[in-house]
């Protein structure tokens, strides 16, 4: 076996990866066994994501406290699913009814989860760094790359409407209640969501936490990534890094601002647990009228001059 000596940096970095990336994995190297030792629920990485191994849904009848082993039921070696289902969204709840629970009555063990036997190997970290590396796009905050972005919004495949809402939130110019009250408009801010918060753009559109259960469903890693923006522009500088998610992205947040505009004047609005399913069925509608758009009428066909026929 070959001896490498490694940099201080580059150890402090593998380490906090294999805490990171450690814990509780998916396959047959992460099992729980119903042993002390289990993670706490809302609190430790040990979902089988690996864009987020933490939960996100807000707990409901379980104590915040709570470890995974309150989700076991211990008798019949199985998932508890009432419970978990009542829990979690169903993103998060079958991620978790699919991890393998053990037989066994064995200590649960930290495993490295890109390698078959759960060790760590230099080669492995290597790897994963590499790949991270790539991932990681130019930072947002330079004139060019705020024209990039723009540009990029302009070329998004949505409706022109959706491009100009999100040119608009990302300027912080939509008529958000807390942009009102600016605008020294005597309303009252608070959310009409939540009934929690003042309703600035971003709460509007990402941070109201009934919106949760909207983004989490295709968005973990963004609300992993951004998770408490500051502004709505910083989600979107996040999200854009991403260019395949940005036309879902753009939809939804129309979807949601639309929403938010008919229930202010009381209009009978869609639960936000359909959000996802309108979005998609909005983008698949207006992609295939994109590919196929209505024909231009033919102009109407012009009488040509015939000599009379001969008699004769
Ligand atoms: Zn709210």
């Amino acid at each position: 076996m070959s001896c490498f000596k490694l940099p201080v940096t580059l150890c402090n970095e593998i380490e906090s990866l294999i805490k990171k990336f450690g814990g509780v994995n998916e396959g047959s190297k992460g099992k729980f066994t119903g042993l002390s030792g289990a993670p706490f629920i809302y609190h430790d990485n040990w979902l089988p994501d690996p864009s987020c191994k933490k939960v996100l849904s807000t707990p409901q009848f379980i104590n915040n406290h709570e470890k995974v082993l309150a989700l076991i039921d211990n008798e019949q070696h199985c998932w508890a699913q009432e419970t978990i289902d009542a829990n979690f969204v169903p993103c998060e709840a079958s991620l978790i009814k699919a991890i393998p629970l053990s037989f066994d009555d064995c200590r649960d063990v930290i495993t490295w989860p890109l390698n078959c036997d759960g060790v760590y190997s230099v080669r492995s970290g290597y790897h994963l760094l590499l790949d991270m590396d790539l991932n990681e796009l130019p930072r947002t905050s330079d004139l060019s790359n705020s024209k990039r972005l723009w540009k990029g919004i302009w070329g998004l495949r949505v409706p022109n409407r959706v491009k100009n809402l999100i040119w608009r939130a990302g300027s912080d110019s939509l008529p958000s209640k807390s942009n009102l009250r600016k605008r020294k408009i005597p309303i009252d801010a608070t959310c009409l969501n939540c009934g929690l918060e003042p309703e600035t753009t971003v709460h509007a559109t990402w941070l109201c936490p009934s919106l949760v259960q909207v983004w989490i469903v295709h968005f973990r890693w963004l609300i992993r990534e951004v998770g408490m923006a500051s502004s709505f522009l910083d989600v979107l500088y996040r999200c854009a890094e991403r260019r395949n998610c940005m036309d879902f992205f753009a939809m939804t947040v129309s979807q949601i601002w639309t929403r938010r505009n008919r229930l202010r004047v009381g209009d009978a609005v869609a639960p936000l647990g359909m959000i996802n399913q309108m979005t998609s069925d909005n983008l698949q509608e207006f992609l295939q009228s994109s590919l196929n758009p209505p024909k231009a009428p033919s102009p109407p066909k012009v009488a040509k001059w015939m000599p009379p026929p001969r008699v004769g």
